[in-house]
């Protein structure tokens, strides 16, 4: 049910092309745009053509995770990492939250490309986030509405991970919370509504493909309980869809603006629970690093972004969240 993916692309090619040596070259962060790649529709402001080249990881904490022989120092070094991002977040004038898939599986919500992702079980049902597909397969939405009333989504709680950033606002100065989630956990954990950025939109309203119509989600679905297997608008009689961005659909400019916006501002962008693989939102930590700003990633398993990252946390987001706020 989590659509991410775009048709907007950031060019990211010209910063390539001016790879000085001792700088790590963003070939990865290239190779992710181009496999993405469609129609430009939008680049990152005022970015410079300075290569990327941040200072060295001041805590790898994944090798330490993955049982090397620091294992038994663990503990130890993970709270000391920790602090030290604990003590940037404090110091922090503009922080910039990124939340992915990662945050809110901890909630019963499957992502989709991790082991028990919704896709790596179901490959048919990608099919269903291609808009594509959606709009020229009856069959094909029948399905999906059958698998939206039924989603985990609706009786999902935020978890810890949820709250901890919900409380980071109350601790520190916390500019815009962007996530690419669709669940609408940050709100009903309390995280202002006015600082969240849905970039792939959220799954509490129906969309007409048509004419642009929305309403609440739970009335399409009371629909398809009575009966409607693929309902239509009720203005128009276009195809209805959850108000989500699929592949194949243009991320919202406005929102997309003010989330490049808010990363150009940052002086501290904390990742988490993003594989950092989609773009544009992928390209986010990148404006915040070319603008100064310390990278914070968070996420179990590795990014493109790691090498370049500030610091990079491999512990359970309901652990390692809660445990930094509570240190600011
Ligand atoms: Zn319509």
């Amino acid at each position: 049910m989590r659509f991410a993916g775009t048709t907007v692309v950031v060019v990211l090619a010209t910063v390539v092309v001016v790879a000085v040596v001792a700088c790590e070259p963003l070939e990865l962060h290239a190779a992710a745009a181009q496999a993405n790649a469609a129609t430009v529709v939008s680049s990152p402001p005022n970015l410079s053509n300075r290569i990327l080249c941040p200072p060295p990881p001041v805590r790898e904490l994944s090798q330490v995770a993955r049982g090397d022989r620091r294992a038994p120092h663990y503990p130890a070094a993970r709270m000391e990492a920790l602090d030290e991002i604990a003590t940037w977040l404090r110091a922090a004038r503009h922080i910039v939250v990124l939340s992915g898939a990662g945050i809110s599986t901890e909630s019963g919500i499957p992502d989709f490309r991790g082991p028990n992702g919704i896709w790596t079980k179901d490959p048919a049902a990608e099919k269903a986030a291609n808009i594509e597909f959606y709009v020229s397969d009856p069959v094909l939405r029948a399905r999906t509405w059958q698998n939206r009333m039924r989603s985990e989504i609706w009786q999902a709680e935020p978890n810890v991970g949820h709250r901890a950033l919900a409380e980071l606002e109350q601790r520190a100065h916390v500019d815009a919370l962007l996530t690419q989630n669709i669940d609408g956990l940050h709100q009903a954990a309390g995280s202002t509504a006015e600082l969240v950025v849905e970039l792939h939109g959220n799954v509490r309203e129906a969309k007409c493909l048509g004419c642009g119509w929305r309403g609440p989600m739970a009335e399409t679905l009371d629909r398809v309980r009575a009966g409607e297997t693929d309902p239509r608008c009720v203005e128009c009689g276009g195809i209805l869809k959850s108000a989500t961005i699929s592949f194949g659909e243009a991320l919202v400019a406005a929102d997309l603006e003010r989330a490049q916006q808010a990363a150009q501002h940052c002086d501290v962008f904390l990742a988490v629970g993003t594989s950092l693989g989609v773009y544009p939102a992928a390209a986010l930590p990148e404006i915040a690093l070319r603008h100064g700003a310390r990278l914070v990633v968070m996420n179990a398993e590795p990014t493109p972004f790691d090498p370049h990252a500030h610091a990079v946390v491999r512990a359970p987001l309901g652990v390692a969240l809660p445990a930094i706020v509570e240190r600011i």
